[in-house]
Parts: structure tokens; sequence; C-alpha cells
């Protein structure tokens, strides 16, 4: 790129260059020119009249006259008899009076009257006027040599050369630096994108001068950050879920081997030994159906399959299946719900919404280990509220943005004695936005969390 980058701007600088020293060529020949032949026309016109109607006597006086111009402004002048015998001259020319004579008749074409003509020969220009001296027509003759013009185009017109060439090689130096200049930041990123391609996230894409540089670095960055997180996130639900797998698994084992070897023969140890083997091959069940369910509902495979449903009986449905917590466990659940409410909805999937925020408030909730769980009817609105608070440590504003995240788990969810996958509340997200209901979180630290769904209210009979 930088080959190119430098390869195009010296393309660019050196045409610019050439055209215009091209038009300065033209411009400095064709003015020098003009000034020449307004210069010898100026001697020439002021000459005639000084000369014109003068008779022999002044010759001494014109031939005088003829000398300064002559002198001071570096042109020969003769005056000529119509004949082209020469009469007063200021310099022998190089050539015979004689070719000089036959190239100003063959311009002026033999006239006589008075005018005055500029007519240039090989390597002079001419001024010739027509006048009367000493009572007869002559010609009076200024000549400029050509060289002397020449020579001045030639030296500037080598100076604009030189000039040019000199503007060349800076300007292939400066191209060549402004080259490096582009190309190295976006060199510096496709460094650091092959890093970053290896696995490295350390890396910082660096910004750069330009602004456009600058916003792709900004851009990369925020990608690269994006697939930390990504990453981060799937390693540590790999290990989440692969010590999740382990321990059902082995206390599936070590109660199989219990009741092989110690309890086979005792009834009521087998009996609950072949529990606890049910229950773990229970728990390995949900956790794979949640895994399962994550990357299908979010894979969009699962479509929505509405029916309206009485959402009251369906929520005393899911509370029994927490009965045994309290039972077993010592949790309290209080439960607030009004009596036939419908709505319409995918059912098995609210299941998994209500079942998953549920278990969330089970698993989170504090030492006291109480759950409150209301369904509440809004009829102004058209709405149910279902809500499930618990007494837990809360979640805090910067955690809130996260926990809908797929795999996002707390940091410290591994001390607690329930262990998640990250995916129920990303499930819950995912279900809930295909059917277009509210749902959020509201939670303060120290004080525990509600986590609320606003179901459309329909009522029992679906309208045909
Ligand atoms: P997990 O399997 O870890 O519970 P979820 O997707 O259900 O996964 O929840 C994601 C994270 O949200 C949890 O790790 C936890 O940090 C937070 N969270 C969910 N529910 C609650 C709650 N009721 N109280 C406090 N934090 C919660």
């Amino acid at each position: 790129m930088q080959v190119l980058l430098w390869r195009y701007f010296a393309i660019f600088t050196i045409l610019v260059i050439t055209v215009v020293a091209i038009v300065c060529f033209g411009i400095l020949s064709s003015a020098y020119s003009t000034q020449a032949r307004e210069r010898i026309s100026t001697i020439g016109t002021g000459l005639t009249l000084f000369v014109d109607g003068k008779t022999s006597g002044f010759t001494g006086e014109v031939g005088g006259e003829m000398n300064r111009y002559a002198f001071t402004e570096g042109v020969d002048i003769v005056l000529l008899t119509i004949d082209g015998a020469s009469l007063i001259y200021t310099n022998e020319p190089s050539d015979d009076w004689q070719s000089v004579f036959g190239e100003l008749n063959s311009s002026i074409n033999g006239w006589t009257e008075r005018k005055a003509l500029i007519y240039s020969s090989e390597s002079m220009l001419n001024y010739v006027s027509c006048i009367t001296f000493n009572n007869q027509q002559c010609y009076l003759l200024v000549r400029y040599p050509m060289f002397i013009m020449m020579e001045s185009v030639r030296s500037m017109q080598l100076y604009i050369v030189i000039i040019a060439v000199v503007a060349i090689v800076i300007a292939f130096i400066i191209s060549y630096i402004l080259a490096q200049r582009i190309s190295r930041p976006i060199r510096d990123i496709s460094g650091t994108a092959m890093r970053m391609a290896k696995g490295d996230y350390s890396v910082q894409f660096a910004s750069a001068e330009f602004e456009e540089i600058a916003q792709l670095s900004e851009s990369l960055n925020y990608a690269k950050d994006e697939i930390k997180k990504s990453d981060d996130f799937q390693k540590e639900l790999l290990a989440n879920v692969s010590h999740d797998l382990r321990t059902p698994l082995t206390m599936i084992k070590a109660y199989a081997s219990m009741v092989k070897e110690i309890s086979g023969d005792d009834p009521v140890k087998r009996e609950k030994h072949l529990q606890v083997i049910i229950d773990e091959a229970d728990r390995l069940t949900g956790l794979v159906n949640d895994i399962l369910n994550a990357s299908k509902v979010s894979a969009g495979l699962s479509e929505l399959n509405k029916k309206v449903f009485n959402l009251t009986e369906f929520l005393y449905g899911i509370m029994n299946k927490f009965d045994y917590l309290q039972e077993t466990s010592g949790y309290k659940f209080f439960v607030d719900i009004d009596p036939n409410l419908y709505t319409l909805a995918d059912e098995e999937k609210i299941y998994q919404v209500i079942y998953n925020l549920i278990s969330n408030a089970v698993n989170y909730t504090g030492e006291d280990k109480c759950v409150y769980v209301s369904l509440k009817d809004c009829p102004e609105e058209g709405r149910i509220k279902f809500a499930v608070r618990d007494t837990g440590k809360g979640i805090s504003e910067e955690e809130k943005e996260h926990i809908w995240d797929r795999y996002y788990r707390s940091k410290d969810a591994h001390a607690r004695p329930v262990k998640g996958t990250g995916l129920g509340l990303n499930i819950v997200k995912i279900i809930l936005q295909a059917h277009s209901f509210d749902f959020g979180v509201n939670s303060k630290i120290g004080e525990g969390s509600t986590f609320y769904v606003d179901f459309p209210e329909v009522s029992s009979t679906p309208a045909n």
C-alpha cells in the first residue's frame, strides 16, 4: 500500500510540475518575443521621427543618434537607399549588405510610401520604415539580433528545468513521507489484528492522526472488547458446565457404588440412595435441557405456539414443584395470586420463564430463605402483573445490564450452593421478547430483587 500510495503521489506531482513547466516555457518565449517587438518598434518609431526629413547636413547628428540607440539597446541600425545602398550604419552586418537588402525587399515587397513593418529573418528581428533623408526615399532598418533574446529565454528555461527537477525530487521525498504516515497506522492495525486473531485480547489498536483511521481503531477496540467478553463468557460457561456436570455424575457414581456394595440389602438405605441417584440424574437432565434450550431458542428454531390459558392455575402448578424445597430445605414461599386470570401465550415457553425466575429467586434469596410470588390483575391496563421477589443481596446497576446476556453469571456465582449455567435469564429474555411482553428487574443492593413480567389479560374464552 505504501509503495502504491507513494507511486500515485509521485506521478501526480510529476504531472503537475511538468504541466506547469511546459506552460512556463510557452509563456516565457511568447512574452520575450512580444517584448522584443515592442522594444524594436519603440526604437524604430523614435529614430524615424528623428531622421525623417533631415538633409545631408545632419548626417553627423543622425549617425550619432543611431549610434546612441545601437549602443544602449544592443541593436544594429542602417539607413539604406531604396536601391539597397547603405548610407549610414552602426555596425557592419555579419553577412553582406546585399543579402540584408534582399531580405528586406522580399519582406516589404518594394513599397515606398510611408509605413513601418516588423519582420523576422533567420537570426534577426527587423523593424523597417520608409522615410525621406536628404530629399530621397530611404529605408531605416533597425535589426535586433535574436540570439540575445534566445539566450535570455534559454537561461530562463534552464532555471525552470532546474526548479522543476528540484521540485520533483522534493515531491518524491514528501510523497514518500506522506505515504508512510498514512500506511504506517494501517500496517500497525493489521499487525494488531493478527495478534488478536491468535487469541491475544490484551492488544490495543493504536489511535492515529487521521480521523478515519482513528475511528477504525476505536471500532476495532470495541469489537475486540466484545469478542473478548463473549470469549470469556464461553470459557466461563465451559468451566461452569463441566463443573456442574461433574458434580451430579460423581454423586451418581458414588451412590450407585454404595447401593452395590453397602445398602443393596437394606431397603430403607437403598431407597434413600436410589432417590439421590434419581435426583442427581434429574439435575443433570435439567442442566442439559437448559443448554439445549438456550441454543434452540436463540437460533429461533422453536416457533411460538400461542393459546389462551388460565395463568392462575398455571402458576399454582409451578409453585407445587417448589413445595419440596419448603419441606426439605426450609424455604418459605409467600404467594399472592389473583383468581381466574387468563392470558394468551405459548404455555410451554412461559413455563420456562416463570420456572427460571422462581428458581433464581430461590437460588439468590437471603439467609431468611423467603421468596415472594405474586400475580395481580390490572384490568385498567389490560394486564396481569407477575412478580417474584427475593431478599438476596440484590443486583448492581452495572450488573443489571449484563444479567440477560447469554452465559452471564455474576463473579461470585460459584460461592453459592446452587449453581446455574448463566443461561436462564437469557432464555427468559428471548422468550419474552418473542412474545413482546414487558419484563425487567427492580433491585436495590442489600434489599433483594424483584423480577417482573406483564402478561396481556384476555377473557377465558378466546374470540373466534
Ligand atoms: P444462573 O444460572 O447463573 O442463575 P441466570 O441467567 O439465571 O444464570 O442469571 C444470570 C445472573 O444474573 C446470575 O449469575 C446472577 O448473577 C444474576 N441473578 C439472576 N437472578 C438473580 C436474583 N434473583 N438475585 C440476584 N442476582 C440474580
